[in-house]
């Protein structure tokens, strides 16, 4: 295991004003941390983030990378918060750790299918400080270079997504070395053979080339020194794996690759690079249509060098790149890594601010990543306008849940499983108790509190964003509608069985279903329910020979069955025609003095959308937006004006109309008329409808203060059990 000294003198290396005590209390609190957890290799596991540390002291990382390192496993694996590395060893550090907790979390997402959807979760990730991004590749690196010791399935898992995704942006990043190290270990996991025949053969071929590639080496360095440039020079071989990729891409033998061999040539400036072109070019033939200049036109990951192919000694075709110690350092790390080690010389106390060339160089290639106009290979199936416009969240378990942006905790919800959303009772936003109302951001993790037995209340219809959630509440409150409907039903069926001196059996009813021409017994009871079909009938359909001898209640009002209860009751009523206060009505758009009424039949409360319509001879009458009366209106757009209340603190009393439909049985005006009273209403007129022998209707004129006590008045009444339904009226 690297010793706490050995990370310490790695980074003074590069970075002389490195901050020891910081990197020294990192070390031993994730050492602390981890304590006794051991890797799949049997290692402890400290070992693993001290690696991850080691090779971003290869990339000369700053320290709050280093220590994010060091720390980057303890909050998801170990008894550690995000507020005691905040507090231990500041914001930033604590940011970065958050990032790669939430980064980890996409490991625990398998499904092939979700690959792009992580990415573009990567990518948001990244948006927040590219370090973070860093992190995790070297992260990515150390699991792959240990991935032998993990069960198989898990291996060709890591080793797939590490060639799909991470690999790729390793090199989208600029960072080949790192790239070609992913690529070789996934290819060695995912095709043993392959890889051991590519690499036989390279092996082979090294081998028989060995004294060739010396005297190209040699001959190069000596020619340039004669030049007067100090040139380093290194014959190299193609990778393992993109040997095996240009096999497959272009369908050919090994044998007929003829770029396997290559030379890089560093020198000390710009200069020097065309210089050396210059000499190769003089002293070897060069290979028409291979020269490339990637310093006047760097590809779009900042890589710059100068590439040509010359017929070198022995008639043998040698490739060459020449390029900048600078230009070297960046193609094999990346801008990134590189741009936050100028920084950091540039300035003492290195953050990514804005003004950064490490920020500047996040910002393009995300600007780049998100324009889609990349060739690049990994970018073609991924959908990137829905990067903008949808936001990421975990499940406790670390599911990845894509919502269009605005979704809400109910959304989510929804989301997850429809059973889920249909109990949610309230909700965990990264533990923290919030709103199911609130909009989630990127990143939250939502945990839904259910409670069984639940039914989403129809209100949500309206709240949900997507259609899913939407689809979901309109079908469980249509269910539960109905269940209720049953309920009712099944009360009044209890009682004309009773009533009839009949027994009522679940099972003889079920046997007269075809009579009744219903599928289900919840279908005859909702009928019931419903009001739709006539209690009497259901008893005759199970005892045909029954004779109802009660008579149908008469519809008169004066039914002391019905209006009897009024005395009951307790309740006041108002005189109707008290309520068309014509100069008071708090109602602001209106022109100059006309008069201001009601539209007779319902009004208008506050809290309903209002529109004013002149009336020659009568003024401004005012009418709620949904009233059908408005339609007569529609091609007179003149007579419109736009009104609307002028009402801070409802004081006064304004008319409203209702039905109440409820099952015809004595004190059940009572009950309706002191709730009404109970809630602070007035009733102002009641009048009395028959819907059928099982029902009346009660048509309520009455006083509320504004819509949401209307809607009050209304629920409640839904929820007396004698009450089938309650509409409300405008004319
Ligand atoms: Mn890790």
């Amino acid at each position: 295991m690297m010793r706490q000294y050995e990370l310490v003198d790695r980074v003074r290396k590069y970075n002389p004003q490195t901050d020891e005590d910081l990197l020294n209390r990192a070390y031993v609190f994730a050492m602390r941390a981890h304590g006794a957890q051991k890797r799949a290799s049997g290692d402890p596991y400290f070992t693993h983030p001290l690696e991850v540390a080691a090779i971003l002291t290869e990339m000369k990382l700053d320290d709050a990378t280093i220590v994010a390192a060091v720390l980057h496993d303890t909050i998801e694996d170990t008894g550690a918060t995000r507020a005691e590395i905040d507090s231990l060893f500041g914001a930033e550090i604590g940011s970065l750790v958050d990032g790669l907790t939430k980064l980890k979390k996409l490991d625990l997402v398998s499904k092939r299918a979700a690959q792009a959807e992580n990415f573009r979760k990567l990518l948001l990730a990244i948006a927040e400080d590219v370090r973070v991004l860093l992190v995790k590749l070297a992260d990515r690196l150390h699991n792959m270079r240990t991935l032998h010791y993990v069960s198989p399935e898990k291996r060709a898992r890591i080793a797939e997504e590490t060639l799909e995704i991470y690999a790729p942006l390793a090199g989208r990043m600029g960072m080949q070395s790192l790239r070609d190290e992913l690529e070789n270990l996934s290819f060695k996991y995912l095709m043993p053979e392959a890889f051991a025949m590519v690499s036989t053969r390279l092996e082979d071929l090294r081998d028989k080339n060995k004294e060739l590639i010396a005297t190209i080496e040699d001959e190069l360095t000596e020619e340039l020194a004669r030049r007067g440039i100090q040139a380093h020079v290194s014959g190299r071989q193609k990778q393992p794996y993109s040997v095996w990729s240009k096999m497959e891409r272009k369908s050919v033998a090994f044998e007929q690759l003829s770029d396997i061999f290559g030379f890089r040539v560093v020198v000390n400036d710009v200069d020097e690079v065309y210089r050396v072109i210059g000499v190769v070019h003089t002293k070897w033939p060069m290979v028409p249509n291979r020269f490339k200049d990637y310093i006047s036109t760097p590809k779009q990951n900042d890589y710059r060098s100068v590439h040509t192919t010359v017929v070198g000694p022995g008639r043998q075709r040698v490739e060459l790149q020449v390029r900048t110690h600078e230009m070297h350092d960046i193609a094999r790390n990346g801008i990134a890594a590189h741009a936050l080690y100028k920084d950091r010389r540039n300035a003492p106390a290195p953050v990514l601010s804005h003004e950064s060339n490490a920020y500047q160089w996040l910002k393009r290639t995300i600007d780049l990543l998100a324009d889609g106009d990349s060739p690049e290979e990994f970018l073609e199936h991924t959908r990137l306008e829905l990067f903008h416009d949808q936001v990421f969240c975990f499940t406790p378990k670390g599911r990845l849940i894509a919502l269009p942006r605005g979704a809400t905790p109910i959304d989510f919800g929804y989301a997850v499983h429809t059973s889920v959303g249909n109990s949610a009772v309230g909700v965990k936003i990264n533990g923290r108790l919030a709103p199911l109302l609130a909009p989630l951001a990127n990143g939250d993790e939502v945990e839904i509190i259910r409670a069984e037995g639940q039914t989403p209340p129809a209100a949500w219809e309206s709240i949900a964003i997507t259609g899913k959630a939407r689809a979901a509440i309109r079908r469980a409150s249509r269910d539960a509608v109905r269940a209720q409907y049953a309920g009712l039903g099944r009360q009044i069926v209890l009682r004309a069985f009773e009533r009839a001196g009949k027994k009522f059996s679940e099972d003889k009813l079920r046997a007269a279903l075809p009579r009744l021409a219903r599928a289900s017994i919840e279908d005859v009871l909702a009928a019931v329910g419903r009001g739709e079909m006539f209690s009497g009938d259901v008893v005759k359909s199970v005892y045909p020979d029954f004779k109802e001898d009660r008579k149908p209640a008469p519809a008169n009002p004066a039914d002391p069955g019905w209006f009897g209860m009024q005395k009951a009751s307790g309740v006041q009523f108002k005189v109707p025609g008290a309520t068309n206060n014509v100069h008071a009505l708090p109602i602001r758009g209106l022109r100059g003095d006309l008069p201001v009424t009601f539209a007779p039949n319902g009004g208008a409360v506050p809290g309903d959308r209002i529109v004013g319509i002149m009336t020659p001879g009568e003024g401004i009458i005012v009418y709620p937006i949904q009233s059908p009366a408005l339609a007569a209106f529609d091609d007179q757009p003149e007579r419109w004006l736009d009104v609307r209340w002028d009402i801070e603190d409802a004081q006064e009393l304004f008319p409203a109309k209702i039905i109440v439909a409820a099952i015809n049985e004595p004190g059940s005006l009572g009950a309706v008329a002191s709730l009404i009273g109970e809630l602070g209403a007035n009733i102002d007129d009641v009048k009395f409808n028959k819907k059928s022998p099982d029902f009346r209707e009660m048509i309520l004129e009455i006083q509320v203060f504004d819509l949401k006590h209307l809607t009050d008045v209304q629920s409640r009444l839904r929820a007396l059990p004698i009450v089938n339904s309650v509409e409300r009226v405008i004319g």
